[in-house]
């Protein structure tokens, strides 16, 4: 199978080379922000679509055009994937139009925010050396090695640093799967209270993770520095200066979600063989809390986790279900499987068929893990139930 894998270290450019990074940055924003523009024109005014050839063939013009001449001095590749990351958002965009989803229409980048730009092609690595086309040899912290063929190199700012980013692919041979077995599955439920809560073996032993300490430690200082940028004028150079404070520490909690979040999936996937899962797609997810910044970080977590989960399990042959896909499991009484309607405030589920009374993450969990069973041994969905039955142990 095609394992596709993403390595990320840290730069070690000189002056020279950041000041290329930052226009070849801009250069890709530039880009970006005119295409978009341009998109939003035409279809406001003519209700026309532009569509990426349109704007790739314009790049030999604006290379020879005074104004945009600095152009020529970017890699040219790296102006045509800003250009494809462009054409990517809208693509986006219309499919969640077509899906009847809040669709979300493209944005202008920022200075300043997510600055970076990609190479398809053409970038070399020797050693701890790493060849981007145009800008040369840059030195990078290699913290472990690269693993499979690199298919694309992005070179990011992140706060005060910049990194590359290198996405690989390599062909491994399909794993063993291990047999589908209660004793080693475990089901996963994702919340505000705690990160995760999770149910495994036959008993549905119950495990709590806690927030991250990241998750209230840098909140207070996110807060004043969100509230500082907002009474800034934009674009001033106050505004600027909060802006890089800001993304500053954003880039420290980035930083911080995926070690946590890297070390707890690796630890699951090493101890389990059956992974069963929520899914992030779930509309109760998003009832689960109001939209701020503290929800925002654990958004951004559990979403990283669940992915790290799948790619992790895949790696090793071990079974993953998304059971979100099958029912609610929030609403499920894991001892009876009857249904009730649950409210946000509600901490515990209170069986009004079977009376038990249970903690609601660690209810979903012991749904997900038996739902998630159930869907792997290959039964019906409206036998979906007698999953659950076994794995309480209860009888009906
Ligand atoms: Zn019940």
């Amino acid at each position: 199978m095609f394992l596709k894998k993403g390595f990320k270290y840290r730069l070690e450019p000189t002056n020279a080379q950041q000041e290329l990074f930052a226009q070849f940055a801009g250069s890709a924003r530039f880009l970006y922000n005119r295409g978009l523009e341009q998109r939003k024109t035409a279809y406001e005014k003519e209700e026309k679509t532009i569509t990426y050839y349109d704007q790739n063939n314009e790049l030999v013009a604006l290379k020879k055009d005074e104004k945009t001449s600095w152009l020529s001095n970017i890699h040219s590749q790296v102006l045509q994937q800003a250009l494809q990351n462009l054409d990517r958002a809208f693509q986006n965009f219309f499919q969640r139009v077509k899906e009847g989803k809040k669709p979300g229409f493209p944005k202008f980048k920022c200075k300043g925010v997510h600055d970076s730009f990609r190479y398809p092609q053409g970038v070399k690595i020797e050693g701890e050396n790493v060849y981007l086309p145009k800008i040369g040899w840059v030195q990078f912290r290699k913290s472990r090695e690269i693993q499979g063929v690199v298919k694309q190199t992005t070179v990011v700012r992140e706060g005060d640093h910049w990194y590359v980013s290198f996405s690989t692919e390599r062909e491994i041979p399909d794993p063993a799967s291990p047999p589908i077995s209660e004793e080693k599955a475990v089901g996963i439920d994702v919340g505000l209270k705690q990160f995760a809560t999770m149910a495994s073996g036959l008993e549905n032993r119950p495990t709590y993770i806690s927030n991250p300490r990241f998750f209230s430690e840098y909140l207070p200082r996110l807060r004043v520095l969100s509230r500082r940028l907002s009474k800034k004028v934009k674009g001033s150079k106050n505004w600027h200066k909060a802006k890089k404070q800001l993304s500053k520490l954003h880039a420290k909690i980035r930083h911080c979600r995926e070690d946590f979040v890297h070390k707890l999936s690796t630890n699951i996937i090493n101890s389990h063989d059956v992974i069963c899962v929520e899914g992030l797609n779930v509309a109760n997810l998003l009832e689960k809390g109001t939209r701020n910044l503290s929800r925002a970080i654990a958004d951004a977590s559990w979403r990283l986790f669940l992915r790290c989960l799948e790619y992790k399990a895949k790696e090793k042959g071990k079974h993953f279900v998304e059971t979100g896909k099958y029912f609610p499991s929030t609403q499920t009484c894991s001892a009876c499987g009857s249904r009730k309607k649950m409210e946000l405030s509600d901490r515990e589920y209170r069986c009004p068929n079977c009376s038990i009374v249970i903690e609601r993450d660690l209810n979903s969990a012991i749904v997900e893990k038996a739902a998630g069973m159930s869907v792997l041994q290959g039964l019906q969905k409206n036998h979906i139930f007698l999953g659950i039955v076994r794995a309480c142990g209860a009888t009906p």
